[in-house]
């Protein structure tokens, strides 16, 4: 069994998971007794630090006490998180606790970081005699924010199947390796009635904050962009972007050549890319010039529906009547304002 210090900074590991099961409070007693209101505490502390900060935060983990309390305030955050029912906030907070993890993994030996992506399923190596870290190609597409010219596979070399990989570019992997797992556990959950019980109170305030963050986004559309009027496509990649999801290359030309015949100009359109989490904004403002024209002799126009759909990129399951009726993401936004327009 690790060190209690390691299981606390890295909450989601099996061991930590043993641990709890074997010397942890029952589920009652996690939400009830007094000697674990301080892991309820910074459960709650997760959330907001989350939704605020788009990390977890920083705790001391000084002695045994701390680091208990830190590991069971990791069950709590999630309980409550899947109490709030929102997929934005998952996301958001399934991003601040792999970034959390992240910061961590950076200063650990290569060995622990190894053992850390061979758990989350990465098949990755280490030579030991050239103190060097390789990873299967497939693990690494899978993860690489590949929309950056460093991170592209011909950049990288690659030799059977394998590319040499630094310990801080692999701690970037797992960070998005261990946000897609999360996310994706905090879907497959049903929220606890006992949980929304006991949390009522700081589920609905959560709750509050996100839908006046929702209205403001509405109401206070960025340019002259009215999200509410974006085809269900443009959302989901608005709404991936802004949570801190890895948006594939396809779906961030797509939205920047779509935005861009909405005349929204490169520094409207950089706006919305500036919340993701390894936003980079001389590198984003090259790609969003280049595409927009501004920088380029093309001015590339966003795909049709039959090709976002060769893509991947259309939502197909959430296509309303509207979508059945067009052929181009860019007709759904003027018909949208159209019928708008005629409202008395
Ligand atoms: S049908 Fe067209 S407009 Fe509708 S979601 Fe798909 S790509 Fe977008």
């Amino acid at each position: 069994m690790r060190e209690l210090a390691t299981l606390a900074k890295y909450p989601f590991l099996h061991d930590t998971r043993e641990y709890i099961k074997d010397y942890g409070p029952t589920i009652p007693e996690l939400l009830h007794e007094p000697p674990f209101e301080r892991a309820r505490l910074i459960g709650i502390q997760r959330l907001d630090n989350a939704l605020k900060h788009r990390d977890v935060g920083v705790r001391s983990l000084a002695n045994d006490t701390d680091c208990i309390m830190e590991i069971l305030s990791y069950p709590i955050a999630r309980m409550v998180a899947v109490c709030i029912g929102d997929s934005f906030f998952n996301k958001r907070y399934a991003l601040s606790e792999a970034y959390h993890a992240y910061s961590s993994l950076l200063t650990e030996p290569p060995g622990f970081v190894l053992s850390v992506a061979h758990e989350l399923k990465l098949n990755v190596s280490h030579d030991t005699e050239k103190n060097s870290m390789s990873i299967y190609f497939k693990d690494y597409l899978r993860n690489a924010p590949t929309r950056y010219k460093e991170w592209k596979m011909v950049n990288r070399g690659v030799k059977a199947g394998y590319l040499s990989i630094s310990q801080k570019d692999l701690a970037r992997l797992l960070l998005e390796s261990l946000r897609e797992r999360l996310n994706q556990e905090l879907l497959e959950r049903g929220c606890d009635h006992t949980v929304s019980e006991v949390f009522s109170a700081d589920i609905h305030r959560i709750q509050n904050i996100l839908a006046m963050q929702k209205e403001k986004t509405e109401a206070t559309p960025f340019g002259t962009l009215a999200i509410e009027k974006l085809p269900p496509c443009m959302k989901d990649i608005v709404s991936a972007i802004q949570s801190g999801e890895n948006v594939p290359h396809m779906g961030r030309f797509a939205l920047v050549a779509f935005l861009n015949s909405l005349k929204l100009t490169p520094s409207e359109v950089l706006k919305l890319f500036s919340t993701a989490p390894d936003y980079q904004e001389d590198k984003t403002r090259y790609q969003v010039e280049h595409i927009t024209g501004a920088s380029s002799a093309t001015r590339y126009k966003c795909p049709g529906c039959d090709k976002m759909r060769t893509y991947g990129i259309c939502p197909v399951e959430k296509m309303d009547d509207l979508c059945r009726k067009i052929r181009h993401p860019l007709s759904y936004y003027t018909t949208k304002w159209r019928q708008e327009k005629r409202k008395p």
